[in-house]
């Protein structure tokens, strides 16, 4: 099997698949009007606009109504995994007495749906051993956890595994600002609404940085970090990020960008981009 291939199915199966799901995001989490979605509502309580087939009644006007929240969410996958594999095709409808558990066990994959993205990411950037090994061992410990059933799901000691994850990480990131810069670029201590139109931001670091609605218009982003950074409405048009580093699929579709703008080999334009 060429590498390439090898690299589509893991990234394929780090994509969201709702017609595989039942509207876990959409029932399980917490979400408020002001972060985008259509109303307030608790955690395990069905939105108002999901069917009884779990599709979305506004799916084709979300960005019309500016469902922001709803745009940006993406789970890497953890929805059908919990439905089709761990609960084997039955819904929080069909055993309403394990909603609760459904919705709980939903929120910890959907933690380590996310941590794995990042590690199968930072496994495909390092060649450094025995940093490399340890990463993959924490893959495969991941996938593991994913498979368990969802008593033993829900008595992971997640913060541990998350530590020992971020610790790995860690490394790679500083692996990575070595082999571009010899120390880390310096970058603003403020991206709010700023203009970076053209900037050549490559080997910064902008984890957990608020780049909401900055413009980054035509600007080159090799190396650059997004670990946890807030791109809703960042502009990325014209950008080349086909070389930014744990950039998820919810942080671009959280932004605004176009045709021309280069995203990394696993990433899908959002269909808001023309
Ligand atoms: S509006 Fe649609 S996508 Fe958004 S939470 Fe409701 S059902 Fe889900």
């Amino acid at each position: 099997m060429m590498i390439h291939e090898i690299n589509d199915k893991i990234w394929e199966h780090m994509k969201s698949d709702c017609s595989k799901c039942s509207g876990l995001c959409c029932t399980a989490l917490f979400f408020s009007k002001t972060d985008g979605f259509p109303k307030d509502k608790a955690s395990g309580q069905p939105c108002i606009n999901l069917l009884k087939d779990y599709r979305c009644k506004i799916h084709s006007q979300l960005e019309k109504q500016k469902m922001k929240g709803c745009i940006g969410y993406d789970c890497f996958g953890a929805g059908q995994q919990v439905t089709q594999v761990i609960y084997q095709g039955q819904t929080w409808n069909d055993i309403p007495n394990q909603s609760t558990e459904i919705f709980d066990v939903f929120v910890i994959v959907f933690k380590l749906y996310q941590i794995r993205y990042y590690l199968i990411e930072a496994s495909s950037l390092i060649s450094a051993q025995p940093l490399k090994k340890s990463i993959q061992y924490l893959i495969e410990e991941n996938i593991k956890m994913c498979h368990y059933r969802p008593d033993s799901i829900l008595s992971l000691d997640l913060e541990e595994y998350r530590h020992r994850a971020n610790q790995s990480l860690k490394q790679v990131c500083k692996l990575l600002q070595q082999s571009i810069h010899s120390e880390s670029k310096k970058v603003p201590a403020n991206f709010l609404g700023g203009n970076f139109r053209g900037q050549d931001m490559s080997g910064a670091d902008l984890s957990t940085k608020l780049l909401i609605a900055a413009n980054f218009e035509k600007s080159l982003f090799k190396g650059t970090i997004f670990l946890g950074a807030d791109t809703r409405d960042t502009n990325f048009s014209d950008a080349d990020l086909s070389e930014a580093v744990f950039l998820t699929q919810g942080q671009v579709n959280a932004a605004k960008g176009n045709r021309n703008t280069k995203l990394p080999y696993q990433l899908d334009y959002p269909p808001t981009w023309k």
